[in-house]
């Protein structure tokens, strides 16, 4: 299978009639670190691991594989080549941790499908391939308030100095790493802001990235973007994107899912995909999860043939979602 291009490659929606018309989106990636043993507890949070323990994240990314995931998104969400300049690296040491993580989502899949040869394989050494599942590693961009790492992904408010020209400026050459790195897709993941969309748009097109990408904004209400944006304005940015292949929402509670569906179809007739959180919000003063009486993780997954029922096509989980969580959501669309 050709991958990487959007001449080329295998599109989200030649993936989506491989598998039997959706997708599963993997889970919360530093939840299973954190699980694992890994101290997160850091500026660059998940993307520490990059340094310390790759093969803590390849294991999670086999982990979710395993649980019928066919997207496997990147430790780079918070990897960030400011971010690792302040921690003393050199710029050409942070582009290669950017790349790595894109190397290891590779490196899980080649262990899945080592792992699985067998039963994959027909017999004929040819078809070997053929047979193979589909299985997309999508780089993962986090906002620029992912960087400041202060919770401001999660209100969208950069404040008046932060112009469209400093997002531009400082998401450029990441996206061109993460492009250069030979990911299938690059994951822009909850993006607070309508600022934030625009910029990922002109550096997609400016650069003229050959990467295909998805837009995922995150919202608290269920009607707009995180900061009070709209979000039929931020999916019209996303839909007018010729680079950008699906959109949808991440890191928001369940509740709210089957409404934005519903709103982000009336803009785009792009793929749709959801990932939300577990249900719990984030106290970014207090660094912690804080449990919601909103729909809890046991209760997310009857949820999921209805969003697909929707028009979802890709669904999986964000923040505080396990394998458990994904396997489940695997069974509930199979
Ligand atoms: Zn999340």
């Amino acid at each position: 299978m050709a991958f990487g291009t959007v001449e080329s490659s295998l599109e989200i929606r030649e993936l989506l009639r491989d598998s039997g018309g959706f997708a599963v989106i993997d889970g919360g990636l530093a939840t299973e670190l954190e699980r694992k043993g890994a101290d997160l507890n850091d500026p660059l949070w998940s993307a520490k691991c990059l340094i310390s323990t790759p093969n803590l994240i390849r294991e999670v990314h086999l982990d979710y594989l395993e649980a019928g995931a066919n997207i496997i998104t990147t430790a780079s969400y918070q990897a960030t080549i400011q971010g690792f300049e302040a921690k003393g690296f050199s710029r050409e040491e942070s582009e290669a941790l950017l790349k790595k993580s894109v190397e290891i989502g590779f490196e899980a899949r080649d262990l899945y499908y080592e792992r699985h040869a067998e039963c994959l394989s027909d017999g004929i050494e040819n078809e070997k391939i053929s047979k193979k599942r589909a299985i997309l590693v999508a780089a993962s961009v986090g906002s620029y308030g992912a960087y400041l790492a202060d919770g401001s992904e999660y209100d969208g408010n950069y404040g008046d100095a932060v112009t469209l020209d400093t997002l531009k400026e400082f998401h450029r050459r990441r996206v061109q790493v993460l492009a250069e790195s030979g990911a299938d897709l690059i994951a822009f993941e909850t993006i607070p802001n309508k600022l934030e969309a625009q910029a990922y748009r002109e550096i997609l097109e400016e650069d003229n990235i050959k990467t295909p990408a998805w837009f995922s904004f995150n919202s608290k209400d269920g009607i707009n973007v995180v900061s009070g944006d709209s979000l039929l304005e931020c999916v019209a940015i996303a839909d007018r994107c010729k680079k950008v292949l699906a959109v949808g929402i991440n890191c928001t509670p369940p509740r709210f899912i089957h409404g934005l569906i519903l709103s982000i179809q009336k803009v785009t007739t792009k793929p749709i995909l959801v990932y939300p959180n577990s249900g719990e919000t984030y106290d970014p003063d207090q660094k912690e999860w804080i449990p919601s009486t909103g729909v809890s993780d046991e209760d997310f997954v009857p949820y999921v043939c209805k969003w697909r029922e929707d028009g979802a096509l890709l669904i999986g989980g964000c923040c505080r979602t396990t394998p458990t969580t994904i396997k489940a959501i695997y069974k509930a669309l199979s």
